[in-house]
């Protein structure tokens, strides 16, 4: 999508943190972080909502959550994160192209 800022930063067009990508996804650092490491993990997809993506893209989401698992060490996660994607308004989605949140590297606050 030609407005989204995730597929802007995807193509070089706005400036990341880029710290992995391969063909399928992307994890780049948050420029508004929520805890002493906030990743944010990318599929290459542009779908605004899970219920819109692809069924490869749903796939994909697995893989990617298995990957951070497998990376935690190399991440600064060894001790445990929390991972998030916020749906609708509600939950505060601010980019209309799914991303899964990756916090940690302190004790996170109990929700
Ligand atoms: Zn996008």
């Amino acid at each position: 999508m030609e407005d989204c800022v995730f597929c802007k930063i995807r193509k070089g067009e706005l400036p990341s943190t880029k710290l992995y990508e391969d063909k399928d996804f992307m994890v780049i650092k948050d420029i508004n972080p929520q805890a002493k490491i906030h990743l944010i993990a990318i599929p290459h997809e542009h779908a605004p909502y899970i219920d819109m993506m692809t069924e490869e893209g749903v796939l994909l989401l697995g893989k990617i959550i298995h990957k951070i698992a497998l990376n935690r060490d190399k991440l600064g996660l060894k001790n445990g994160y929390r991972l998030l994607i916020n749906q609708g308004e509600d939950a505060g989605q601010t980019v209309g192209h799914i991303h899964i949140h990756i916090l940690g590297g302190e004790k996170l606050k109990e929700f």
